[in-house]
């Protein structure tokens, strides 16, 4: 017997499958589902390529149907060697039969060509960062963390996906309100320093007005940086590039971690924190300093400095 969660809609119904016959499904699209994955699992593919001669360095691309699951991984690695050239329509066909599937890799975006042709894909941050993730759609939770910007005052802010919708696992908060947080997320968005990449509980209407791609690739202080959910399909869009920096969060459980592979950073989860951990954000300042903030009043739980030498730890 096989066990799978029904991703064809919120519900999130659990499937048991043995054979052909598939239980624990509330409707038809449940049994579709359970006996496809059983046998044959699909996935529609999102990611970006680079562009060159955009306003933007990225283009967000999909297959245009679902792939088999098992050519995910062939699939990313065809993706992260495409360089475009703007002008490009949404629609347009960037490959023809991707990772052998005879299924194209379509442009999601239409990008014209800006001013000159610029040959730097990562965007280069500044000043002071504020890195927070897993919302969750939560008012009082976002409302907090707006008196944290205004107190702050960033130069930046990034985020690390799961913004609007709740998500069936976490089940539903009191203060849940999707409409609040788009708009007010839309209003960071319209200012131009807050980014953010698309997480699993993120879906196709969470993208508007937000251009939500699996990865983006910064840099600060000359370290490369990956911007990234932590979810399945962030991890093959990473695929086997190296950077100095990952920023992440998905697990709910904040995380500073520096090994010889590269820094590790998760803010925690403003909307659903894990293990009686309260909700936290991060900051990142000049010379790579690290603070871990509780989202309640400001208050700073944990600095790192990062990048030195000697590891430095102030609780
Ligand atoms: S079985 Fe039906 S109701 Fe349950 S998650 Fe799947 S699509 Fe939704």
């Amino acid at each position: 017997m096989k066990e799978f969660v029904c991703i064809s809609c919120p519900r999130g119904c659990l499937l048991h499958v043995e054979g052909d016959k598939v239980t624990g499904n509330f409707c038809k699209r449940g049994e579709i589902y359970g006996k496809a994955e059983a046998t044959h699992p699909e996935r529609a593919l999102s990611s970006t390529v680079r562009i060159i001669g955009a306003k933007l360095p990225y283009l967000p691309v999909k297959s245009a149907k679902p792939i088999p699951k098992d050519k995910m991984f062939e699939a990313m690695k065809q993706i992260n060697e495409i360089v475009v050239k703007a002008p490009v329509r949404k629609g347009d066909v960037l490959l023809e039969n991707l990772a052998s599937t005879a299924i194209p890799l379509i442009a999601t975006r239409s990008f014209s060509l800006y001013n000159k042709e610029s040959e730097e894909v990562f965007m280069d941050l500044k000043g002071k960062v504020l890195f927070a993730s897993d919302l969750h759609g939560r008012r009082e939770r976002l409302k907090s963390f707006l008196k944290r910007i205004e107190e702050e005052k960033p130069d930046w802010i990034l985020m690390g996906g799961d913004l609007v919708y709740y998500g069936p696992r976490n089940g539903i908060p009191e203060d849940r309100d999707e409409d609040f947080v788009r708009q007010e997320l839309k209003a960071l968005y319209e200012k131009g320093n807050f980014f953010s990449v698309r997480g699993n509980c993120d879906r196709n209407e969470d993208q508007i007005p937000f251009d939500l791609p699996i990865l983006r690739e910064l840099t600060y202080e000359k370290k490369k940086i990956a911007l990234f959910h932590g979810h399945e399909e962030s991890l093959f869009a990473l695929s086997s590039k190296k950077y100095d920096a990952y920023l992440f969060g998905h697990t709910h459980l904040y995380c500073i971690d520096e090994t010889k592979e590269g820094l590790f950073l998760n803010p925690g989860s403003l909307g659903f924190p894990k293990e009686n951990h309260v909700p936290t954000y991060m900051v990142l300042e000049e010379g790579w300093k690290i603070r871990l903030q509780r989202l309640e009043d400001g208050k700073t739980l944990m600095r790192y400095h990062a990048f030195k030498e000697e590891k430095e730890w102030k609780m």
